[in-house]
């Protein structure tokens, strides 16, 4: 229990986990829209940020739809998933990156992470050729904005012809080796959740650099209607574009990026250097060939300074030992001074919707099905790093001030 309390008093605004920063500019494309009477799925907002963005990732075309899951959900269909399918999916992710697998009809086979960048590992994923050598589609995310072996994964795909869908959800303006996040599949996606690096209160895009998959994708995100002068549909069609008037608050948003990316570094930074000393590390990245935008500031407690911890489906509960902590009890602490965390992302070959779905793991023995964490025992890696690591507050608007009371709180949790 932290017990030092005497000094700090709740913060008197939540520090957030990551929410919506505003500059001004949004506003003004916003009533650009509403002046002009453009406030509907086609205007000059749209078809701003799908030019600004395709350059800004170096991607042809970047199509603008409703959300990171609908641009998810097209790049799907366009890659040919069918019903019955085998896809290989990212493990520790958001279920939005393999969601729409299943609307597809096609099952997930998830794939564990590496330890180096927190993403698919390419030698789960050389071992999952192995066992479903059929498979044509690969789902890799980005987490917490963090490229992952971009190269190797390629390079595995390209052995086995499959197609890759790349979900940059997390990490628009992550740089692998020289290229944006985003161009690394054979469709991209991003989203502009009220979450993450920059919004559009909700929105996203998909990118390729087929003009064919580009109109496709216009086509069916605005109900598949044919040149005719009626409502006419020869294909199966969605309500999925985005809206002008979205499209406005990421307009304003767009040359604010790099400002976001800088200040998320810059907490990254800090709390790299706030926990120096403890038997903790951060979310780890590729120094040589990648620069994450840093979306998230992750921790992971070393084995040996994890306090025993036991998660149900819905709950949990710890047990305080000297020197020692755990996840839960740095996220409770937190919350009781009014700041945001979150834990990993729960893996999704733990979550009991995808309880039959395969799971291909080179390090574990299958005993993260369970919620049963019993340390140096052979868990997969994502069972292993959802136990130990979590999200810290990780907003653009933390002062220095609020987040070195962090780095204290979170000190003391190990006291
Ligand atoms: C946020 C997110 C999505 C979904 O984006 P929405 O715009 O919220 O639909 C997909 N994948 C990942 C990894 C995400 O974090």
């Amino acid at each position: 229990m932290f017990t030092q309390d005497n000094n700090f008093k709740p913060f008197k605004n939540k520090v957030w986990l990551s929410s919506p920063t505003m500059h001004g500019e949004e506003l003004k494309w916003m009533t650009d829209a509403f002046n002009k009477n453009w406030m509907s799925t086609v205007g000059e907002n749209i078809n701003e940020i799908e030019r600004v963005v395709a350059k800004k990732i170096g991607c042809k075309y970047a199509v603008g739809l409703a959300t990171g899951t609908a641009s998810l959900h097209l790049a799907m269909k366009l890659a040919g998933i069918k019903r019955g399918d085998k896809v290989f999916c990212s493990d520790m992710t958001f279920a939005a990156t393999l969601n729409p697998v299943v609307y597809e009809g096609g099952v997930p086979v998830f794939i564990d992470t590496e330890r180096d960048t927190w993403n698919m590992d390419p030698q789960a994923l050389e071992k999952a050729f192995e066992i479903y050598p059929e498979v044509k589609h690969i789902v890799i995310a980005n987490l917490y904005g963090t490229p992952g072996k971009m190269d190797e994964l390629r390079k595995i795909a390209d052995v086995h012809g499959a197609i890759i869908i790349e979900d940059a959800a997390e990490s628009f303006g992550a740089i692998y080796k020289g290229r944006q996040t985003g161009v690394f599949g054979d469709i991209g996606i991003i989203s502009f959740n009220g979450n993450k690096i920059i919004t559009g209160s909700a929105g996203g895009m998909l990118l390729t650099d087929d003009v064919e998959q580009a109109n496709k994708a216009r086509k069916w995100s605005t109900q598949s209607r044919e040149n005719a002068p009626w409502y006419q549909h020869e294909e199966l069609g969605y309500n999925y574009r985005i809206s002008n008037v979205v499209a406005g608050v990421v307009r304003g948003q767009l040359s604010y990026l790099e400002e976001h990316i800088a200040q998320k570094k810059a907490i990254y930074e800090r709390y790299k250097k706030g926990f120096e000393g403890l038997p903790v590390s951060m979310n780890p990245y590729d120094k040589k060939n990648s620069t994450p935008n840093f979306w998230l500031s992750c921790l992971l407690i070393d084995e040996a300074a994890m306090c025993k911890q036991v998660r149900g489906e819905q709950d949990v509960c710890y047990v305080k030992e000297k020197g020692k902590s755990c996840p839960t009890e740095i996220l409770e602490t937190l919350s009781r001074y009014n700041a945001e965390g979150r834990p990993i992302w729960k893996p999704m070959h733990m979550q009991p919707i995808f309880r039959m779905n395969p799971f291909v793991t080179v390090e574990g023995n299958g005993r993260g099905r369970t919620n049963a964490y019993i340390a140096g025992c052979g868990v997969d890696v994502g069972a292993d790093i959802f136990n130990r690591g979590l999200c810290l507050p990780s907003d653009n608007k933390m002062t220095v001030d609020e987040q070195n009371k962090i780095i204290e709180i979170v000190r003391a949790c190990f006291d």
